[in-house]
Parts: structure tokens; sequence; C-alpha cells
């Protein structure tokens, strides 16, 4: 499958050294082009939209887009990483991370390995879409955990077998050594290397956590996202990161929040801003036209002598608060659609029009139809 994507950056029809700017105003372009709402039952149109939304995905995320130019898609395949949704570590199964997840902070007159020690906290980064973000959803995210192993229990000893008491150090984990000093002798506690502190010796390892007793897999949870959390966010769920060791309970897992642009709507905090082209009679004239919002077309009055620039406020009709009821506005930005194309006879009325206004027409263009640029 891997085999078969395109390049990220073809995608999205840029240079492999495209700045974030570049990045997101393609993708935009891209959007807009192949958004389902503006393809009705266009399947080829979805998948390219689709293409475009991943890619987007790697490449405005600084992490997963360095590994994507160092690794190609292996380096950003969920298959590789932490699950659908993209893994925040860049994680290829390093034994070494169960390790010290296990051992962690052994050695160094710490703790015994024997203390109950919390697990590691996870990061995972998640991409909303900005109607997702706007409107809250609750979406599985799926990220890599170390687990207690469930073939030997977490004991680390094959299934049928048990970890003996260490000889070494009598089970205790520890050795007292008796150093010779010019102050005398000194005894001083050391972790017993037999054992790495632990007391115990598994003699038969169970083959699927290499006697770690912890294995790192990919788990999912269902999150809710509420309505109006933005860009940079994180949403903590408790007791969803890595499992603790000797009963220390779980560490928190943290969903970093990222949002896809909207081809349409520009959000700036809790409002929404769109561009709204209008035509030249209708801004003379004034009128009302249905404009887009997150809830629907909502019919909006245009002034008579509307200029390019004036901003229409949609009040209450932008993203909900996060933890309120209230709403932020929409803001209606009116330019004036200029046709790139005319009739000869639209041409007849407008130099008509611009002649009544005193232009000199003797100067303007002498194309007489057809497409003017
Ligand atoms: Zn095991
Ligand atoms: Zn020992």
């Amino acid at each position: 499958m891997a085999d078969t994507k395109r390049d990220y950056y073809e995608v999205l029809g840029l240079q492999k050294g495209a700045s974030e700017e570049e990045i997101k105003k393609a993708y935009r372009q891209m959007a807009k082009k192949y958004h389902p709402d503006l393809n009705p039952g266009d399947k080829a149109a979805e998948e390219k939209f689709k293409e475009v939304g991943e890619a987007y995905e790697v490449l405005s995320d600084s992490e997963k887009r360095a590994r994507y130019d160092q690794f190609g898609h292996a380096g950003v395949d969920p298959n590789f990483g932490a699950g659908p949704g993209g893994a925040y570590s860049g994680d290829f199964g390093d034994l070494g991370d169960i390790f010290s997840a296990f051992f962690g902070g052994f050695g160094g007159g710490r703790a015994t390995p024997n203390a109950p020690r919390r697990g590691a906290d996870i990061r995972q980064s998640v991409m909303l879409s900005f109607e997702e973000a706007a409107k809250g959803c609750h979406k599985e995210v799926s990220y890599k955990r170390v687990e207690s192993c469930s073939e030997c229990g977490g004991s680390g000893a094959k299934p049928g077998t048990s970890p003996k008491s260490c000889p070494d150090c009598g089970g205790t984990g520890y050795v007292r050594v008796n150093q010779r000093t010019p102050f005398g002798v000194i005894q001083s506690q050391h972790a017993c290397e037999r054992c790495r502190g632990t007391g115990k010796i598994i003699e038969q390892k169970c083959s699927k956590c290499s006697g770690l007793g912890k294995v790192r897999v990919t788990s999912s949870k269902t999150v809710e996202f509420p309505a109006g959390i933005d860009e940079g966010m994180q949403v903590r769920v408790s007791g969803a990161g890595d499992q603790g060791s000797n009963g220390g309970g779980s560490g928190d897992l943290f969903v970093e929040i990222g949002i896809r642009p909207h081809p349409i709507f520009e959000r700036e905090g809790f409002d929404v801003h769109i561009n709204q082209p209008i035509t030249y009679g209708q801004a003379v004239f004034g009128t009302e036209i249905d404009v887009p919002t997150l809830d629907g077309n909502v019919k909006v009055k245009i002034p008579a002598g509307t200029q390019p620039g004036d901003i229409n406020r949609m009040q209450g009709k932008g993203i909900q608060r996060l933890n309120s009821r209230a709403k932020g506005d929409q803001y209606v930005h009116f330019t004036v659609a200029v046709p790139k194309e005319i009739t000869p006879e639209q041409r007849e009325l407008i130099l008509q029009l611009e002649q009544s206004f005193g232009t000199d027409v003797s100067k303007l263009s002498k194309k007489k139809k057809g497409k003017l640029f």
C-alpha cells in the first residue's frame, strides 16, 4: 500500500523545501477544489480531497514532516507508528524506551526498583477538521502505550515458570559494600547488579516481552473534543498513558490538537471570517444574498453603495466558545467580483457605463470579447 502512495509534496503541487505558508496556501486551494460539498457525488474528487488532507496532516506538522523527509511514507505510516491519527513520538519499537519505562531511574541511589512507579505520560497529536473543532466531536485516537505483558502477567518469566529470588542479594535487590577510606571503613549500599535491583532472577524469559514484563502495544481511546477547541490545545485523558510498575498508577494521555484549514472559513479565536464576492450591480443597488455559515446558508442584506472591503458582522454566527453557550461572530468581507470573460454586448454596455462616468474609454484595452486575461 505504501508503494502506491503519491509523494505528499507532489499531491500539494509543491517543492520539497516549501515554506509553512506555501503548504497552508496550497492545501486551502486544493481542499477548495476537491471539497465534497463543492463536488457532490464525485468519487475521484473525494479521493483527492482525502489525499490532500493526508498530505497536509503530515507536512503541516514539523516533526512528522521531518520524518517524512527522511524516511518517506514509512516514517509517517500509521502501521509503523501509533496508528491512525499519526504517531507523535516517531517510535520504531525501541526496546530502550520499555527499559526506561520498567527500570526508569534505577541506579544513582534512587528508590528501589520494586517501589511503585507511575507510568509515563504520552503525547499524541490528532488532526481535526475545521467543523469537528468548531462543533465538537468524539474521535477514536490510536497510540502506542506500555502495558503489562498479557503472556506472563507482567512477571517477565516464561508462562509456567516464575522468577527466582536473586542469590547475590538474597532477594533484597541491594548489596552492602564496605569501603576503606582515610576516615575509616564506610559501608554503602548499592543496587544488586545481577538482578538490576529487582531481587529477582528470571531463568526462562517470557518470549513475548523478552523478560521485561512490559510490552508496547497499540491502544485506542474514544476522546471527546469539546466545541470550540482550537489548534495547539490539548485534551488530557487521565490514566490512559503508560502503565505503571509495581502497583504504581498509569500516566496520562495528552492529545494535542491540530486543525486543517477550511477552504472557505477562516478562524480567529471564536470568530469566523469569510470572503464574499458580490457583483458590481449588487454592490451599487444593494440586495439580499445567501452567505454560507457553519450552520448552513443565512440571508444577509447588502446595503446600496457597498464598497469592496466593507464588512458585515453576523452576530452569533461564529464558533461556540469553550465551556460556554455563547458564540463568536462571523465577519463577511465583501469583494466585488470582476468578470474575466465578457460578451461583445457586455463590452458595449460597460463602455457606455464608463463613458457616462467620464472615463477616457479610448485608453481602455481594445479586446472585443472572450478571455480578458
Ligand atoms: Zn511477558
Ligand atoms: Zn540481586
